[in-house]
């Protein structure tokens, strides 16, 4: 074992304090990462808040992990030391159900062992990337290309991969016209994403205080989703509807949005139920669907394809002990467009 400095939840109603956590000696297939960036997804707060249900405590969040290999096991083909790697959402799956025949790890039949918060092959429960290192098994870390920095990419492993996953899925593509809800850390991707897609992209926000930004990354219009105009003015005009909102939306008033034959795909995760108005989608052949990160393959090439046309997240680098207040900022909307923890600021 070794032991690495980390930040951790010690329990659902608590800050976040500095601690120490375990990392497992290297196996024949494991890598070791000098962790340089981590960055801070919503889910972190949703997770370690307990708003998905209860969790083991004490609790390192963090799943869009970038840094360097710092050792590998004996077995090791795919990574070298030195080599800039990056590790999501997952460290683990069973590999042979249908589901990870196919590259879909997230589905895992026989359970996916997520970055932190699962039980993982020998028992102990995974710790996260808020932390100084990490160990995970070759097969579910991936090349970061030259392109792109370090802490710019850190939140593709989380929300560069949710967002460029359902777009493909949902055949975006030039003609496609596709409206991003919520400009924040997943919606700022998936604006930059679906404009290298060759959509129409149009942001629905709250309000048009990042209206600028939002044209910036990709955006051929935005509009205010506090104005009720904006929804008159939308009625049917969507193939796409990408709803990237960590809170509870009015699903009645975005299906409105959608064309016939549309799909209004979830990816923001609130804690309370969405009620729908099965009239919603009858009216107009309308599906209403959610998709879940995605998988190892697609995910490095995601980061291929953001390397190739210079997709990579805006970010506010802060230091481990500024969690809290990062969190705070997060809750209220106030990220521009995602925090990154320097990781060589978790010792101090
Ligand atoms: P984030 O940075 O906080 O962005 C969420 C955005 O939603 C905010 O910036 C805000 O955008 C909008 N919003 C927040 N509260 C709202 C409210 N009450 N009403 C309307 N709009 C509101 O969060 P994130 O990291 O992008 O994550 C977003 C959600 O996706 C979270 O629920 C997270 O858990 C989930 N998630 C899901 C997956 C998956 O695989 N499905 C993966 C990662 C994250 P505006 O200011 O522009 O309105
Ligand atoms: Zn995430």
């Amino acid at each position: 074992m070794t032991r690495v400095h980390a930040y951790a939840a010690p329990s659902e109603a608590a800050p976040l304090e500095k601690t120490v956590i375990d990392r497992r000696e290297l196996g024949p297939h494991d890598v070791l990462i000098d962790i340089a960036f981590a960055g801070i997804c919503h889910s972190d707060i949703h997770t370690v808040r307990g708003d998905w249900g209860p969790q083991k405590y004490p609790l390192a969040p963090g799943h869009e992990i970038a840094g360097t290999v710092s050792a590998v096991g004996s077995d090791v083909t795919r990574h070298s030391v030195g080599d800039r790697v990056g590790v999501g959402c997952m460290v683990n799956s069973c590999g042979e159900c249908r589901n990870c025949q196919r590259g879909d790890e997230q589905f895992c039949t026989n359970g996916t062992i997520l970055t932190y918060g699962s039980v993982d092959r020998d028992g102990s429960v995974t710790q996260g990337g808020y932390s100084e290192q990490v160990v995970v098994t070759e097969s579910f870390v991936v090349r970061i290309p030259e392109g792109i920095e370090l802490d710019a990419a850190a939140p593709l492993l989380c929300a560069g991969i949710t967002t460029y996953s359902p777009l493909r899925h949902w055949n975006v593509g030039p003609g496609s016209r596709v409206a991003v809800v919520g400009l924040g850390g997943l919606g700022h991707m998936a604006v930059q994403i679906a404009h290298a897609l060759g959509a129409e992209v149009t942001v629905l926000s709250q309000t048009l205080t990042k209206r600028d930004d939002g044209l910036r990354l990709g955006a051929d219009h935005y509009y205010a989703t506090s104005d009720r105009e904006t929804f008159r003015n939308l009625r049917s005009s969507f193939d796409v509807i990408l709803n990237t909102v960590s809170a509870v939306v009015d699903l009645r008033s975005y299906l409105s949005l959608l064309d016939v034959g549309g799909s209004m795909v979830c990816v923001g995760a609130p804690a309370e139920p969405l009620p729908v108005q099965v009239m919603s989608l009858i009216g107009g052949r309308r599906s209403l669907a959610g998709s879940n990160i995605g998988g190892i393959q697609e995910t490095q090439e995601m980061l291929d394809f953001g390397a190739e046309h210079g997709i990579a997240a805006e970010v506010e680098v802060i230091p481990a002990s500024q969690i809290n207040e990062a969190y705070e900022r997060v809750l209220a909307s106030d990220v521009r467009y995602r925090f990154v923890i320097d990781g060589s600021t978790f010792a101090d």
